[in-house]
């Protein structure tokens, strides 16, 4: 079975691939190579923090790789937070503040659209591809539903008149961004297994 490396320690994130690609791929997380840097994403896109994150795990561990990076991109804020959405409210990550300053920043705003965008660096034998998957959907006035984590209670796909905080899981990962560009993934490496 081929080797690689998705380059993240989400549990859910693993186990989602593993059931997918698991009789063609081993599909290894950073424990599994002892990887235990925080890879300092340092691009100013999600393209360019997916790529470092590949070729840092080419470069010290030697294995193919594949890496994924996720923005909220607001058309009224000039595509912020962007690369920024898990630190805009400072370094410390925190879900609720980065929510709260988004809304603050969007008080006066009557173009509420905007997207979740993910992008998928693969690294396998040297080529890098890169893939994306988008959710179109608007920012809502208020926090709404309990489920999922960071933007999801303020975030309403388009075709919805829920948030995706209000949405059973199952049916969020049908139609979301991160679920649209595995989709490439998967196609990309049935293709040359
Ligand atoms: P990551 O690249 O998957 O770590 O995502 C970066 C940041 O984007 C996270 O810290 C979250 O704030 C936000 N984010 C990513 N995916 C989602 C999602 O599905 N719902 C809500 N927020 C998300």
């Amino acid at each position: 079975m081929k080797k690689i490396v998705f380059a993240t320690n989400n549990a859910h994130k693993l186990s989602e691939i593993r059931s997918i690609l698991g009789d063609e791929y081993e599909i290894l997380s950073l424990r599994d190579i002892n990887c235990d840097v925080d890879i300092p994403e340092t691009a100013s896109t999600l393209e360019g923090n997916a790529e470092i994150k590949v070729r840092y795990i080419k470069e010290h561990f030697g294995y193919d790789c594949f890496a994924d990076d996720t923005g909220l991109e607001v058309d009224a804020l000039n595509g912020a937070p962007g690369v920024f959405s898990a630190r805009y409210a400072g370094p410390e990550h925190d879900s609720l503040k980065n929510m709260n300053l988004l809304l603050k920043n969007m008080s006066d705003k009557t173009d509420r659209k905007a997207r979740f965008r993910t992008v998928i660096a693969l690294l396998i034998d040297n080529q890098l591809t890169l893939m994306d998957g988008v959710v179109e959907g608007e920012i809502t006035l208020q926090p709404q539903g309990d489920n999922g984590f960071g933007y999801d209670p303020i975030f309403s796909p388009e075709g919805f008149d829920v948030t995706f905080a209000q949405m059973d899981s199952s049916i969020k990962n049908k139609i979301s961004h991160r679920a649209r560009a595995t989709e490439k993934l998967i196609e990309y490496l049935n293709q040359i297994k």
